[in-house]
């Protein structure tokens, strides 16, 4: 393996694992969709305990003394109701916030219903925990189902261990070898689990930039910018915003001219351009072939032209060559519209698209962004 393979390979898994860490270099839409495959794991796992509640019960009967049996139908029953309320509410809330907080009650819960079992159980060895000292280890094992950032995985897996740790002052064992070794199985539980979460979100993540993102030219593709618009609410989008239609003006003459890799090598160079000359919060998509869409907010009609013109001025400035070395020259028309109060996003793009044929008809290499802006 050469250095740069190993440089390479070293860059790769420090980015990977800033992804699966924490939700800080989420995007928004990505959140969105992670919280979606939440809610479904939610609902499976709710059911699943939901089911298995009831079928305990024969547990009780088999190993524990008859005055104990009424406290834990009495716990089994709201544990039941709990599960029941978990699963419908995720079925509506799909929110991030609530597929996470619903996330956390699915093990909070069963967490829960151990500790009042630990509670109530005579403290007696012979009968501790007859059928309940796995459930710490069954939450734990099923942290793995849910494509949980490590943090979440670690937060929600410490307090099972310290649930664990607990459970040893029930009979007395806590310092006992056994218990050390109970909790060391737990603890090695965990980090199985939290490598699961790791390739699962990893994954997630790989197949989500995929979908969303052009592969020639790196930028958001306009599944992408659809996903944008319906995420997000029309006061995210208030006005002032600014849509830019951007068209590379004869492009087809391009390809026929130099052939289609020196017309890929113009739409990256171009996509590169575009960001280079654009800020970190507005959202540049490839909406088409050789066109793409820049929403840049919020920002006033006037510095929506400057940073049209600067683009214009820049794309015509390129020093782009064919594979012969000949000097190959590009231009692009830009149509602009302001997105009006109470508007779609989808009638301000189409009028900055009239905008852009505006341009094209006017000589190519202009912007339009009209008097109505
Ligand atoms: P106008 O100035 O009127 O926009 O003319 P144009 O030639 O740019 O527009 P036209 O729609 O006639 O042609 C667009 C061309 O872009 C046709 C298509 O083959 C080419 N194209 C679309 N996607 C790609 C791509 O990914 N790579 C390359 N090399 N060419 C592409
Ligand atoms: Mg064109
Ligand atoms: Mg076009």
């Amino acid at each position: 393996m050469t250095t740069s393979s190993l440089h390479d390979l070293k860059t790769l898994s420090i980015a990977s694992l800033q992804d699966t860490f924490s939700t800080r270099y989420h995007s928004k839409d990505f959140s969105f969709a992670r919280s979606e495959y939440l809610c479904v794991r939610i609902q499976i796992i709710a059911l699943l305990f939901a089911l298995l509640t009831p079928l305990w019960a024969v547990m009780d009967h088999l190993a524990l003394p008859e005055d104990t049996l009424n406290t834990l139908l009495f716990l089994r029953v709201m544990m039941f109701i709990g599960l029941v309320a978990i699963l419908l509410i995720s079925r509506f809330k799909r929110s991030n916030r609530s597929s996470l907080l619903l996330s956390a009650a699915l093990f909070i819960l069963p967490a829960l219903f151990y500790g009042a079992v630990l509670f109530y159980l005579p403290k007696d060895g012979h009968y501790s925990l007859v059928g309940y000292s796995f459930i710490p280890y069954l939450l734990t094992a099923t942290l793995g189902i849910f494509p949980f950032t490590l943090i979440e995985s670690l937060g929600i897996g410490l307090c099972l261990l310290v649930l664990q740790f607990c459970s040893g002052f029930v009979d007395g064992s806590v310092f006992s070898p056994r218990a050390l070794q109970d909790l060391w199985l737990l603890a090695a539980l965990l980090v199985i689990a939290m490598t699961t979460n790791h390739f699962q979100l990893g994954l997630l993540l790989r197949l989500y930039r995929q979908a969303t993102h052009d592969p020639l030219t790196g930028l958001l593709n306009r599944t992408a910018l659809t996903r944008h618009i319906e995420h997000h609410t029309p006061q995210e989008l208030t006005p002032p915003v600014a849509v830019m239609l951007l068209d590379l003006d004869h492009f087809k003459q391009i390809n026929d001219q130099h052939g289609h890799s020196v017309g890929d090598q113009v739409l990256k160079r171009f996509a590169l351009l575009l960001k280079k000359e654009s800020r970190q919060q507005d959202v540049i998509c490839r909406y088409g072939g050789e066109e793409f869409l820049l929403l840049s907010g919020p920002c006033t009609v006037e510095a929506a032209m400057t940073h049209a013109e600067r683009i214009r001025e820049t794309c015509h400035q390129l020093c782009l060559t064919n594979l012969e070395g000949e000097s190959v020259s590009l231009t692009v028309s830009i149509g602009i519209s302001m997105l009006r109060h109470g508007e779609h996003l989808n009638d301000a793009i189409q009028r900055a698209d009239q905008r852009l044929y505006q341009a094209k008809r006017a000589g190519r290499n202009c912007i339009m962004a009209g008097t109505a802006i």
